[in-house]
């Protein structure tokens, strides 16, 4: 525990000295938290205690205009950063407080619960999540700077993966990085929905660098690397996409015509890209689990306190059962989904050292998982506003901004339906659909 002590310990104290970040004419309520916390390690906790406490000076009205102007929050990202939390699954060697999956999902579902919603988690996804790639199969250069400068918040960073024409179908992407005389690469293709792309310095970059007719199976000739995103070089365009929710974090169409990256982007072994991603996908697909769940119970914290006091008819409007039941039925929802993400990710932890773990029983328990966190949180967040009356509908009251927001962890990085497909193939045997 003590190789962790000091980011917990600055956080703390950092905490401690409150800051006044925007004030408003009207109030927003801070609701109580409402997940049972029990069973939950003390890492967990003290995880959960001190980005709390971070996630404190920034109130429901900061990402309400952050959200309304589609405006980064940089400060919230910075004051993270600031404490060493995005690295919190990385290595210590690496600078990293070498903890596990375990809490760092506890660290995403802490930033949606505290209304940041996953605009803040959005806003260092990527810093948590990219960086596992790079500590397992990077360069002496990735680990040794770029590692470093992404922990501090120096270097924001940004996954690019989906494509307009390919979608889902990940394997048949159309960008190519074709290997020029120097060593290094010329990048052609689009990106479509990468987040943060306009802030980002650095990209993941999944390409094909081995055409697919020329493969034995789609799965191999793709490559990852960490690029530079420089935006005056010649062969890069980037622009926004208009959206439903987290307009805090921006989201954007990406295109790379001839653009030149050097021999030293190249994350591990040519050809071998999707290998290397799918390493951190169960990862992800926990991160992903415990944001939903933290946008889920901050949904319903709200609705529960708006429930009791609410008066129409002369009595709150939690007396009626068709308001309460409904709550109820929510919360033992995102209980059940908050047992199903933490066992992955603890599952996903243990398989590092205990091999009697299988790598299929952690993707069967993590794809679960975010199936059921982000199911659990659009039950929440719907009833949530319903519960609302017309309030729901109201910014200052956040429920419309969970709501819009909550689909997210429904569609990305996988949708729920490719859970399905998955499920049905890999565990009920049924034939593959796809
Ligand atoms: C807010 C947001 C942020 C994102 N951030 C990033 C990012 O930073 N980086 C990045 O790379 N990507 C990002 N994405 C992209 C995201 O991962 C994709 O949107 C997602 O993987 C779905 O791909 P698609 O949109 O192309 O859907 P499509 O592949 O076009 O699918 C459309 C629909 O058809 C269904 N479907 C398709 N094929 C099948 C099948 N065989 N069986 C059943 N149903 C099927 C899908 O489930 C879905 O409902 C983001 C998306 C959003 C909305």
């Amino acid at each position: 525990m003590a190789q962790w002590l000091s980011p917990c310990k600055s956080a703390i104290t950092a905490a401690l000295r409150p800051k006044i970040i925007h004030s408003h004419g009207f109030s927003t309520t801070t609701s109580r938290r409402i997940m049972e916390t029990t069973g939950f390690t003390e890492n967990q906790l003290t995880v959960r205690e001190a980005v709390s406490a971070i996630c404190s000076q920034f109130p429901n009205t900061y990402w309400q205009e952050k959200d309304q102007l589609e405006q980064d929050p940089k400060e919230f990202h910075a004051a993270l950063a600031k404490d060493g939390w995005l690295g919190i699954a990385l290595p210590e060697e690496h600078g990293g407080s070498g903890l596990g999956i375990s809490e760092a999902t506890m660290m995403m579902q802490t930033i949606t619960e505290s209304g940041a919603g996953m605009a803040g988690a959005q806003s260092i996804h990527a810093n948590v999540y990219a960086t596992q790639p790079l500590a397992r199969f990077g360069n002496r250069e990735q680990l040794e700077n770029t590692i470093p400068n992404i922990i501090s918040g120096k270097w924001r960073t940004c996954f690019g993966v989906t494509e307009p024409n390919t979608g889902l179908d990940t394997l048949r992407l159309k960008t190519t990085a074709t290997k020029l005389g120097d060593g290094g690469y010329s990048v052609t293709g689009q990106k479509i929905w990468i987040t943060c792309a306009q802030v980002a310095r650095k990209m993941m970059l999944l390409a094909r660098t081995t055409p697919l007719e020329e493969v034995q199976k789609p799965s191999e000739g793709l490559s990852l690397f960490c690029i530079d995103l420089d935006r005056d070089a010649a062969g890069l365009d980037m622009r926004k996409i208009k959206k439903m929710g987290g307009r805090a974090v921006d989201a954007n169409e990406v295109f790379f015509d001839g653009y030149r990256i050097g021999p030293e982007t190249l994350i591990g072994a040519e050809n071998q890209g999707f290998k290397i991603i799918l390493h951190g996908m169960n990862a992800e697909r926990c991160l992903l689990a415990g944001e939903a769940l933290g946008l889920g119970y901050a949904a319903l914290a709200k609705a529960a306190a708006y429930a009791r006091e609410r008066v129409v008819f002369q009595r709150p409007i939690g007396m009626n059962q068709s308001i309460a039941h409904p709550l109820a039925d929510a919360y033992m929802k995102l209980e059940a989904a908050k047992l199903a993400t933490y066992h992955a990710a603890r599952l996903y932890d243990s398989s590092r050292s205990d091999k009697t773990i299988r790598q299929d029983a952690v993707g069967v328990a993590a794809n679960s998982a975010k199936y059921l966190a982000a199911e659990a949180a659009f039950t929440a967040c719907e009833r949530a506003v319903m519960t609302h009356g017309g309030m729901g509908y109201a910014m200052e009251y956040d429920v419309e901004r969970y709501l819009r927001e909550c689909l997210v962890p429904r569609i990305a990085p996988v949708s729920r339906e490719m859970i399905m497909n998955y499920i049905s193939e890999k565990v009920l045997q049924l034939p593959r659909s796809y």
